[in-house]
């Protein structure tokens, strides 16, 4: 006896965070009815995306008005001494943007798979007993959940603690420690400013870490980010101010400059049962070590289509360069610049997700 077919409906959104949200933002300013004509799905059981995951003292690096998403300001947040707007307000931020859109994401759903070839040309979404069939699937599922660990000789053998940024949660557990901090982003820098509160830190990086002027933040990263994916595009060279990887000075991060606490050593070559060793011998006494090494989208739930990989990313084009190339009625929102300039950043998802809602709108006609 044959299953029934899944429901269909015209486009699915794996992930309801920001890029997800955005997603839906423009597929229901295009027309389409949230739950009848697009479903979000999200295998979150509180809206927020990965915000809510992020440790309690982080700040993002850009205003309330440089981090909004299409249709709804961010709330403005004043607290001219803690700088700009904590992870919470983020979270607050993304719950009433769903409600007020009226999305009504599908949570918790995790979709475990997309399969190809239903019959009718679709493709399906499949979670442990649910599928959704859908003429296109955009993927929103952010990187929170693929956190990068190098590797470097001695991690396994290391008696002290080892942690992804993604783990972190605050200084309190640290109290009194030496805890060795690892690489040269922002998670890194506001995570050594708060632990160097509380412990004795080493603050290594594989480069030299770049800072902003104390006047420059998110917004600058962004026009700058922009700039530069244009610049590639017609194939001219671009310098201006950094990349997303450049150190945004918030307030809990000049402080930590001010204590002296902002040093950064090169990058050790190994670790040994109880600290790190560089190069030339020199070793240091480790009780914990957070690897803030950021992240790779996470895409587990596209094994089943076998998508091609070209030097690591999943090879995208179309009108609005989020369209799979091995499967054209598949996007991915949201990943970072490879699927559009500062795609991964509150104030940059906007502009992809409207272009990718454009593309889909105008292959549904
Ligand atoms: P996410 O927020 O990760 O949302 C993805 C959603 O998809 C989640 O709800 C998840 O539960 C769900 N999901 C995942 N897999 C599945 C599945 N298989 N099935 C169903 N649902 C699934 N950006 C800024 O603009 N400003 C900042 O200051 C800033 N600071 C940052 C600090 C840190 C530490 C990090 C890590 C990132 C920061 N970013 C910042 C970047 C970016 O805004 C965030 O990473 C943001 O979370 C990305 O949103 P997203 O919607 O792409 O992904």
């Amino acid at each position: 006896m044959t299953s029934p077919a899944p429901p269909s409906t015209k486009v699915v959104v794996i992930g309801a965070g920001q890029a997800g949200l955005a997603t839906g933002f423009y597929l229901r300013r295009g027309g389409l009815v949230p739950g009848k004509d697009f479903v979000i799905v999200d295998n979150a059981t509180e809206p927020g995306g990965s915000w809510q995951h992020m440790w309690p003292g982080l700040r993002l690096f850009s205003p309330s008005t440089f981090s909004s998403l299409p249709g709804w300001m961010m709330p403005t947040w004043n607290d001219a001494k803690h700088g700009y707007p904590p992870r919470s307000h983020v979270v607050d931020y993304l719950t009433r943007y769903e409600e007020r859109y009226e999305l009504g994401v599908r949570r918790p759903w995790l979709a475990t798979a997309v399969n190809r070839e239903t019959g009718q040309g679709e493709l399906t979404v499949t979670s442990n007993a649910r599928s959704i069939s859908a003429r296109f699937v955009v993927s929103a599922t952010g990187t929170w959940t693929a956190p990068f660990w190098p590797t470097y000789p001695g991690m396994p053998t290391f008696e002290g603690r080892q942690l992804h940024a993604a783990d972190y949660h605050g200084p309190a557990e640290f109290v009194g420690q030496h805890v060795v901090v690892v690489g040269g982003g922002n998670s890194a820098a506001q995570i050594l400013a708060e632990v160097s509160q509380a412990a004795v830190t080493t603050w290594v990086s594989s480069r030299p870490p770049r800072f902003l002027p104390d006047d420059v933040d998110g917004r600058d990263l962004f026009m700058a980010a922009t700039a530069r994916v244009k610049a590639l595009n017609e194939g001219r060279e671009h310098s201006g101010v950094g990349g997303l990887g450049d150190i945004v000075m918030v307030p809990t991060v000049v402080d930590a400059r001010d204590r002296g606490a902002l040093k950064a050593e090169p990058m050790f070559t190994r670790l040994d049962h109880s600290g790190i060793v560089w190069s030339d011998g020199a070793r240091e006494h480790a009780d914990a070590v957070i690897w803030c090494t950021g992240f790779r989208p996470s895409l587990r739930h596209l094994r089943s289509l076998q998508l091609r990989k070209s030097r690591g990313y999943t090879p995208v084009g179309g009108p609005a360069g989020t369209r799979v190339l091995d499967e054209d009625r598949l996007y991915l929102v949201g990943y970072g610049d490879w699927t559009g300039p500062a795609s991964a950043t509150l104030i940059g998802v906007g502009r992809t997700a409207r272009d990718t809602v454009a593309d889909i709108l105008h292959r549904l006609d």
